[in-house]
């Protein structure tokens, strides 16, 4: 354990043996760190929401009392911290919902659609992150010129919504997970605007270039923080033009609405035997060797089965023609990892419809994780009470193996293998 927050701290440094001066212990400590990532990952999904002008005071109240458990000499109770972190996982189902519904709200109802990948001859901005309202804003402010956007990474669902889609200006999707950036925007000749994480200290071929928002900021790039893009709609007539390099086309736009609105087709095709399985298989994508764990264990899904994903891990399997089923794509595109909220409500009307609970459907759920995002989306998965979801593809090191074992003897939770074909297998066969 590490822990440096008071001024008892050992030898003035940091207390690095549990216990702890104060008697925290290595469990406590790992508890108090999985509920401070889990707020964290909230804090930005609702820090979204609120933009969009959805708040709830019960999350508010909630993350003021999670926090002040973490403080010196408050608790030092794994049961309660465990409470705790569930009721994490219960608050950020809440901010979920609330983005989901102030995205639908103001952006209109979503459906599949193509998008065009590549760059077009001329201006253009790339918009990377995840806060559509930094793209409605931006947008708007190109509106009447011959200014073309590109969605980047996390924004790739943001064609999703018809009121965004539909804007003249908004052009097309360029590059993929946030890993690449370094290399993409590098290509990219024109401005990039960084809305959230993940952002890269950016090189110095590209910084004077970069804008970012609000809370993102990194050093060589420029903070705005009042919605005013107009230095970024100026650098895309001051830089190079891209140039005409179409690429792929690809189809998004799976949201749960679209999904569930198909349920008596899919209940249907899932009692005749037709689907045999959902996948969920998504979150976080990173530079680590070992992700592509993902993309095998996506490729050797059955091709009488279905497989969500969300959240950029969809770079690492999307490049791979899985077919289709029932006339759909068997990859089905939800889309930003916040709406992992999707995969739940499709989970729970599943099981609804069968009279059965999550864990008895013909679901698996392997996830992908990066940072504190995808730590609330586990936290929430397991107040539903949802088991056997695999994560990877290294273990959180906030877990000690104590508090790993809880889990796992709770929850079933497991870790990603060696090999992906043979993990699928044991899941199905179970
Ligand atoms: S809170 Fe406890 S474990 Fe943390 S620095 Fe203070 S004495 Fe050490
Ligand atoms: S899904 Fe996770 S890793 Fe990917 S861009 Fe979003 S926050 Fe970052």
């Amino acid at each position: 354990m590490y822990c440096n927050q008071c001024e008892q701290t050992a030898h003035g440094t940091g207390c690095a043996t549990s216990p702890g001066v104060c008697g925290k212990d290595q469990d406590v400590q790992s508890l108090q760190e999985t509920l401070l990532y889990g707020l964290k990952g909230m804090a930005s999904y609702a820090h979204h929401a609120r933009r969009l002008g959805m708040v709830d005071e019960a999350v508010d109240a909630f993350t003021e009392e999670a926090l002040f458990a973490t403080v010196t000499n408050v608790n030092f109770d794994l049961e309660s911290l465990l409470e705790l972190v569930l009721e994490c996982g219960r608050q950020n189902l809440r901010v979920m919902e609330m983005l989901d519904e102030g995205h639908v709200r103001r952006y209109g109802d979503p459906s599949p659609t193509t998008v065009q990948e590549g760059t077009a001859a001329g201006p253009g901005i790339l918009v990377t992150g995840h806060d559509m309202l930094d793209l409605e804003n931006l947008l708007r402010q190109c509106e009447g010129t011959d200014v073309r956007v590109y969605t980047h990474g996390e924004m790739l669902p943001a064609h999703m919504y018809p009121k965004l889609r539909e804007h003249p200006n908004l052009a097309g999707h360029y590059g993929g997970a946030w890993q690449k950036q370094r290399r993409e925007f590098d290509d990219f000749s024109g401005p990039i605007l960084a809305t959230t994480n993940c952002v890269l200290i950016p090189k110095p071929t590209y910084a004077g270039r970069l804008f970012t928002t609000r809370a993102t900021a990194v050093p060589g790039g420029v903070r705005i923080t009042d919605d005013d893009f107009s230095a970024v709609v100026a650098k895309a007539r001051q830089c190079d033009p891209l140039p005409e390099a179409p690429g792929r086309q690809s189809t998004v736009g799976f949201h749960h609405s679209v999904i569930l609105g198909m349920a008596p087709t899919i209940i249907e095709a899932v009692r005749s035997g037709k689907i045999s399985r959902f996948f969920v298989i998504g979150g976080c994508d990173g530079a680590e060797v070992g992700r592509n764990y993902f993309s095998d264990y996506a490729q050797a899904t059955p091709p009488d089965s279905f497989i969500l994903t969300l959240g950029c891990g969809k770079y690492r399997i999307r490049e791979y023609d899985y077919g289709e089923l029932l006339g759909l794509p068997r990859l089905l595109d939800m889309g930003q990892c916040n709406n992992a909220y999707g995969a739940i409500k499709v989970a729970t009307g599943l099981a609804e419809a069968f009279n059965c609970s999550v864990n008895d459907l013909p679901l698996t759920i392997v996830l992908s994780w990066f940072e504190q995002k995808a730590v609330a989306v586990l936290l929430t998965l397991l107040h539903l009470g949802v088991k056997g979801i695999t994560i990877g593809p290294k273990p959180p090191a906030f877990l000690s193996p104590n508090v790993f074992k809880i889990l796992q003897e709770k929850y079933d939770l497991r870790l990603t293998g060696a090999d992906a074909r043979a993990d699928l297998e044991a899941a199905i066969a179970e």
